[in-house]
């Protein structure tokens, strides 16, 4: 590595190498400094038991934009999609199932034995996403609206309705407006909650729902697909495509700050005391570390540290990853060779109440007693995941909040990885005998290992109040900050948390566009 570039990227999580291929791209000499020993952040792959390849944190690949797997050639730098259909199995206590299919009339007749009525809204309620779709789709690769630009495409009646859903709406009301049987709702609720500390009764949690749906790897609004090789499989297409742009990327490199100099950014200093000089850096770090820890409170305005410190982030996920003998044998639909019950996210979460309870419990500070999960079997899609007749399991659950109200998270997570897997063996009862090894990730295991902020799975909530021009906090929404040459690239920007690699496009556009005008004013002078 060099002792000066023209930028560094702190951090190798998805955003950051997507913000320095584009740079590099575009003829910056580009270096990298990633913690960890491998790159991708929350999107990982790792052999944490011989034979058995696990993407740790995030499961699901289906936001991330097409323009940039074409920009980045990364098909070409290994990136394989396998789309899986059903997209979701939901087994229920009853030995009832419902599945979501692509094709929205197969979902629709099976909801025919829970409710007619239900049937027949399903297209409906589709229909209310694609609109919104329509119209936020062309806002996420691009720096966030301003408040007049936004509401400004919600100007007919039927769309200012679409406007107050998505910013004051429970995923409650949404659901109780178009649907009446609590099978149905359980099936679609899950995905107003994710990583978010939101029940379905809380005000903002339609957005939650709104940000899993838009967008999808296969260009539908809300199908989710895999990754050949899991999820560590993208980011080592970014991370290749980046270095044949000529980026440079040091893994075991801790950034431990981001200096200036006379108001402007200078560069960086490693945890080992090297320095190396740029006059842009471009922070994929969470905002809080970024500005709290990297710059240091005292070389900023203190309204704008006032704005990052009320940032909410309270993670409430934990993770558990296992290594099986055998898959899972539903009660809901027997069977432990491989089947369409394996092959897309299983939902535990038999109704919106169940799920509201689970989060009355995290509320208090106390661990959800019968937790909502879930679940996906990537070697169920990628064989090569797991020697042969074995497999993996990834289980999502929630909720878990960071600060507990009694004990440590070290002390509770072997105590809340039971009663997970307590939770599932009651769909299931093979499981527990079937699981050969596990680990379980606490939301204080996900600050330590992989800086998420309090676990926070997205950087920060992704609730209305904190999206669009309040992200990462009111009047910092353009990536650029108040520091010059200092940008921010990753979850904690617009379009916000997700495997999208917008936030690194965007970013990355920003800091081509003020590099052009520098150009272009030396030029003038
Ligand atoms: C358990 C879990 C499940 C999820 N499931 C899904 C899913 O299925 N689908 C989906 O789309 N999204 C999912 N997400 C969300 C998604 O993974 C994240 O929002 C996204 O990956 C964040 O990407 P990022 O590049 O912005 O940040 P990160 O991935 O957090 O990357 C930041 C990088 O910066 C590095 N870093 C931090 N500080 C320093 C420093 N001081 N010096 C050097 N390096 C540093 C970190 O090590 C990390 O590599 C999940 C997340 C988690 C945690």
């Amino acid at each position: 590595m060099k002792s000066e570039y023209d930028a560094i990227v702190v951090g190798a999580g998805h955003n950051g190498l997507v913000s320095a291929a584009y740079l590099a791209r575009a003829g910056l000499t580009v270096a990298v400094f990633e913690k960890r020993p491998i790159v991708g952040g929350a999107a990982i792959t790792e052999e944490i038991w011989k034979g058995f390849k696990i993407s740790r944190l995030s499961y699901a690949y289906s936001l991330f934009d097409p323009q940039i797997v074409r920009d980045l050639q990364l098909e070409k730098h290994g990136l394989r999609v396998v789309s899986t259909d059903p997209d979701l199995f939901v087994p229920f206590p009853e030995r009832k199932h419902i599945f979501i299919w692509e094709d929205a009339k197969k979902t629709a007749q099976g909801f025919e034995k829970f409710s007619s009525k239900d049937a027949k809204s399903y297209p409906k309620y589709l229909e209310f996403w694609k609109g919104i779709s329509e119209l936020l789709g062309p806002m996420m690769l691009s720096p966030p609206p301003s408040l007049e630009d936004f509401t400004s495409v919600f100007a007919s009646p039927e769309t200012l309705e679409g406007l107050k859903v998505l910013m004051f709406s429970s995923v409650s009301d949404l659901l109780d407006e178009y649907f009446e049987s609590d099978y149905v709702k359980a099936a679609i609720c899950p995905r107003g909650l994710i990583g978010t500390m939101v029940g379905p009764k809380s005000p903002g949690s339609a957005y939650v729902l709104g940000h899993h749906v838009i967008g999808g790897s296969s260009g539908e609004t809300g199908i989710w697909g895999y990754l050949k090789g899991g999820m560590g499989a993208l980011s080592d297409a970014i991370a290749k495509s980046a270095e044949s742009f000529g980026a440079e990327i040091a893994r075991n490199a801790g950034v431990s700050s981001i200096d200036t100099q006379d108001g402007e950014v200078s560069g960086i200093e490693l945890s080992d005391g090297t320095t190396v000089r740029a006059k842009i850096v471009v922070s994929n770090a969470d905002p809080k570390q970024t500005f709290l820890r990297l710059v240091g409170r005292d070389k900023l305005d203190q309204n704008f540290v006032k704005g990052i410190e009320k940032i909410k982030d309270q993670g409430c996920v934990v993770k558990l990853n296992a290594a099986l003998e055998e898959l899972p044998d539903y009660k809901a639909l027997p069977g432990k060779d491989l089947g369409l019950q394996h092959k897309g996210i299983t939902s535990i979460g038999p109704s919106m109440d169940y799920c509201e309870k689970a989060f009355d419990d995290a509320k208090y500070g106390k661990p959800s007693e019968h937790p909502f999960l879930r679940i996906v079997y990537h070697s169920a899609n990628d064989p090569d995941l797991a020697p042969s007749g074995k497999h993996t399991m990834s289980i999502f659950a929630q909720y878990f909040p960071y600060n507990l109200k009694e004990g440590n998270w070290d002390e509770r997570k072997e105590e809340v990885g039971d009663s997970i897997i307590d939770t599932l063996s009651e769909y299931a009862p093979n499981i527990k005998r079937a699981v050969m090894q596990r680990e379980v990730l606490t939301p204080f295991d996900m600050e330590r290992e992989f800086s998420l902020p309090k676990g926070n799975i997205f950087h920060m909530e992704i609730t209305p109040d904190q999206m669009f021009f309040f992200r990462p906090a009111a009047g910092w929404a353009q990536y650029r900050m108040p520091i010059k040459g200092l940008y921010l690239c990753g979850s904690g920007t617009h379009p916000g948390g997700g495997v999208t690699g917008a936030p690194g496009y965007n970013a990355a556009q920003a800091v081509l566009a003020d590099a052009k005008r520098d150009r272009d004013l030396d030029n003038s002078q």
